[in-house]
């Protein structure tokens, strides 16, 4: 049975030539950055190469770029010193926001009394910038932290205007953008932004590794304390290999940038063109003109099929997934789809098709086979 992977916004499989970077890393350069001798030194500045390479891919200083275990703690961290030391006293946010922000804040606002406030979110799944307007008449120090491209329905948030509209009033902007790093250019010397966030496992990078950047004089504070490493605003030894694999991998996804994302839009129209043909009521969760990687589809299936539609799928050798990956197997509702659809809509069930490079039009033919079966 030949398995299909369409779940590349959960994960996504490890370039070639990341894996060969990481076993050279491991296998030769296993010294400790912050050592003083030769093994440390050579570690040191592979580190330090991985920081340039990745910050000329985002047009911002090396030093802007602060390495993370992931981009659940680069979220954490960001959010947390925000309201701890930058006195950030109300947060402005959008209920469709991953996990890693939402559950973040919640706890920030039992422990420092903040004020959040949640932005209105259309039925299409975007951002209603004309409510945020209006939320920003306060005159209480602001961070507005809305997510680049929604991890379930592939919605795009215009960063640059956003951005602008935070400048305007002089609030700070932070964004989740662990969807879109690597999968379109940002040029975050454009953009005004203070605060953004990457996953090297969501653009065909190792697990385990992400990056905060963090604009120049921010005034951001550690959480964790130890060593000086980042600067002293990331205590604990550096996973070089990891590091190293997350900047190789953002190197090859920005050099195929293009021809990348042709292949894969080009798959999605196929998929959207299947779909209407073999299941004519179905719906598009989100916006036709979503990110070019996913799409979010409301099938035209009786609602007892909604539990078991990812099993047999699976029982087919297909992985998709239901609303994002932490949901994924359980049967509790999306709280992003809860957002956009009614009631009734809701418990019917939406499937979250994610591509990558490495599909076909195969994987498409096979995926509508076995929804055909359902
Ligand atoms: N933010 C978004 C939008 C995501 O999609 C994910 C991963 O699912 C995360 C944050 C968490 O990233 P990580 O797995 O690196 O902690």
């Amino acid at each position: 049975m030949k398995k299909v992977y369409l779940d590349n916004a959960s994960t996504t499989a490890v370039r070639t030539e990341v894996i060969q970077e990481m076993t050279k890393v491991m296998t030769e350069d296993f010294g400790n950055p912050s050592s003083t001798h030769s093994f440390g030194r050579n570690a040191k500045s592979i580190l330090e190469l991985s920081r340039k390479s990745i910050a000329k891919h985002l047009n911002i200083t090396a030093q802007e770029i602060i390495f993370t275990s992931c981009g659940t703690e680069a979220n954490n961290w960001i959010l947390r010193s925000a309201v701890k030391d930058l006195k950030v006293k109300r947060i402005i946010t959008s209920k469709i926001e991953h996990h890693a922000v939402l559950y973040t804040l919640m706890a920030l606002q039992s422990e420092y009394s903040i004020q959040v406030d949640y932005v209105a979110v259309k039925p299409n799944g975007e951002i209603d910038i004309t409510d945020l307007v209006q939320l920003l008449s306060q005159e209480t120090k602001t961070l507005v932290s809305l997510m680049h491209v929604n991890n379930e329905t592939g919605t795009i948030l215009d960063l640059e205007r956003v951005g602008r509209i935070c400048k305007q009033y002089s609030v700070l902007f932070h964004s989740d953008t662990v969807q879109s790093i690597g999968k379109t250019k940002i040029d975050l010397h454009a953009i005004p932004i203070d605060f953004i966030v990457a996953s090297a496992h969501k653009f065909h990078g190792p697990k385990g590794v992400g990056f905060a950047f963090v604009r120049k004089n921010s005034g951001l504070q550690p959480i964790f304390y130890g060593g000086e490493q980042e600067k002293g605003l990331r205590a604990g030894t550096e996973a070089l290999h990891q590091i190293a694999g997350m900047a190789k991998a953002l190197e090859y996804s920005y050099t195929n940038l293009e021809t990348e994302r042709a292949f894969i839009l080009d798959l999605k129209n196929y998929l959207v063109t299947q779909l209407e043909f073999e299941f004519p009521g179905f719906l598009i969760n989100g916006t036709v003109d979503g990110f070019y990687n996913m799409l979010n589809v409301l099938l035209p299936f009786s609602e007892d099929k909604t539990a078991m539609i990812l099993f047999h799928l699976d029982m087919k050798g297909i992985a998709v997934s239901r609303g994002s990956a932490c949901q994924s197997g359980t049967i509790k509702p999306s709280h992003v789809l809860a957002e956009m659809l009614s009631p009734e809509d809701l418990k019917k069930p939406s499937l979250r098709i994610s591509l990558s490079h490495y599909n076909t039009k195969e994987d498409i033919d096979l995926l509508v086979e076995a929804l055909k079966s359902i």
